[in-house]
């Protein structure tokens, strides 16, 4: 009963029950009104004719004489018929039913004067003589004596009616039959309606156990409603499952998702941690040492541990510079600058910046830019960024004697910027996992140049945000070439 079936067939039952009882009273109460309208068609003359015929009144009084005779005449030709002599104000006067069954000693006029005047639509009901509430179908006509109005002649019609619904369809087959009949009908439609209810639900049913199915497998593989119509021909519940389908899909990819950037989130912690202690311990041990044996140690001594916890505490604040910078391109409020520039002046800008310190590593730091290159569109400060990480890896991977190149190329609606060396390359299997966060090739490579494993995933992130890419070639031993584009500036 607490299922949609149960509600509906119920609902169904309720509605179908109501419709025959509504059913059945109509058609008796039309069926008696119908009979009780032809009845007093059939008969509206008889009073009249018998008026014309008889003379029930002589010298004001009944003709009790000519009263019997009517009467026997009329029960040999119809039994179910009354006759009433009354007088001008009502009062029944002669009668031709058994006296005890009479039970008024008067009748109201008001039909009487109708049914004469023809003035309403038949069938008019007037007084019962028989029954003090009753009420039933006649014929009436006018005594006169001249031309004074002495009475009526009242005939009920039809004798003791069928007084009950139950009587009356005892009483006919007809309404025996109509009523077997109607009854038939309505079993078999709730018969038809339980079926199709049935079918009806049943793809309601089986969406919802595919849905207790999906939550009970705490959401691992999504839904897979294969028999379910797709597009034309299908109809609300099959929209609703496909709904349902994609919605799990995408239930069990964000669960995934979750799951991923949960993980993701771990390992940036114990990185981050690992990557921030060490530095740290560093420069503590350093200082301690300082401390500790301040008095012992030379000056040359003192200036190295001085040194080198400085270079610890460079470390560490780049390490926390770069993680905050990171943090900030990625969280949803990053705001970007977007503005024309030229990307000309900043590659040559950048390259003046970092000409010495090549120099200082023995490198060749050149740049190939095209004449009439036209501005790009983008946040200048950030691709300045990028620009920085590009030439500072270059520098810090190409050994001494090496080239480092800043080239632009002009292409339809976008200019690429490529920086590349000679430098020690990078391993195939390494190139998918540059741009990822804290990751170094240098911690496979063993002993290397330092750094934070942070450069490149700001690059990349960057970038993103540009809706643009960076790509790298690069072998093993065979330099690296890292290159990305940006729109020209309408
Ligand atoms: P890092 O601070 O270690 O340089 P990055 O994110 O900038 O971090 O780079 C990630 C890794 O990619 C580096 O550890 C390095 O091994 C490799 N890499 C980046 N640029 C170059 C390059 N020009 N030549 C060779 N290897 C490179």
């Amino acid at each position: 009963m607490h299922t949609l079936y149960g509600k509906l067939v119920a609902a169904l039952f309720a509605l179908v029950t109501l419709i025959s009882l509504i059913y059945v009273v109509l058609t008796v109460t039309t069926t008696r009104l119908y009979l009780q309208e032809v009845n007093q068609k059939l008969n509206q003359m008889l009073a009249a004719n018998i008026v014309a015929e008889t003379p029930l009144l002589q010298g004001g009084k009944v003709n009790h004489a000519a009263f019997e005779g009517l009467f026997h005449s009329l029960m040999v030709i119809n039994p179910s018929i009354e006759l009433y002599v009354i007088d001008a104000e009502g009062v029944i006067l002669s009668y031709n039913a058994p006296l005890d069954r009479v039970k008024r000693d008067r009748v109201s006029l008001a039909p009487i004067r109708a049914f004469i005047a023809g003035t309403e639509e038949f069938p008019i009901r007037g007084d019962d003589p028989r029954r003090p509430q009753g009420r039933k179908v006649f014929s009436a006509a006018e005594l006169r004596e001249g031309d004074r109005l002495v009475g009526y002649l009242y005939v009920v019609l039809g004798g003791e009616e069928f007084d009950s619904v139950a009587r009356m369809i005892q009483g006919s087959y007809i309404l025996r039959l109509g009523v077997g009949v109607g009854l038939a009908s309505l079993v078999l439609a709730l018969i038809a309606g339980f079926w199709s209810f049935n079918w009806l639900t049943r793809r309601l049913r089986r969406l919802s156990a595919a849905v207790e199915a999906f939550k009970q497998g705490e959401f691992q593989a999504a839904m897979r409603l294969s028999s379910w119509r797709r597009g034309l021909g299908g109809d609300e519940i099959d929209e609703l499952g496909v709904t349902v389908e994609h919605m799990s899909q995408r239930i069990v990819d964000q669960i995934h998702q979750l799951r991923q950037a949960d993980a993701t989130r771990r390992e940036m912690i114990a990185s981050i941690s690992h990557d921030l202690r060490t530095p740290l311990a560093s420069l503590q041990g350093y200082l301690e040492t300082l401390l500790i044996k301040e008095s012992a140690l030379s000056e040359t001594e003192r200036h190295h541990y001085l040194d080198l916890a400085t270079k610890n505490g460079k470390r560490l604040s780049q390490l926390i510079t770069e993680l905050f910078e990171l943090a900030m391109l990625e969280s949803q409020g990053a705001e970007l600058h977007f503005e024309p520039f030229s990307l000309t002046e900043l590659v040559q800008d950048v390259a003046q910046k970092f000409e010495l310190e090549a120099e200082r590593h023995g490198l060749i730091l050149e740049t190939e830019i095209p004449a009439g290159a036209p501005f790009v569109s983008g946040d200048i400060a950030l691709i300045e960024r990028v620009l920085e990480n590009l030439i500072e890896n270059a520098i810090k991977y190409t050994p001494e004697g090496g080239r480092i190149r800043i080239s632009l190329v002009l292409g339809p609606g976008r200019i690429a910027a490529r920086v590349s060396d000679t430098g020690i390359g990078i391993p195939e299997h390494e190139i998918p996992r540059i741009f990822e966060r804290f990751y170094r090739v240098e911690k496979s490579r063993g002993d290397g140049p330092e750094g934070t494993g942070l450069g490149l995933a700001i690059a990349h992130r960057i970038l993103d945000l540009h809706g643009s890419l960076i790509t790298v070639e690069s072998k093993l031993g065979d330099g690296a070439s890292f290159s990305f584009n940006l729109p020209t500036a309408a």
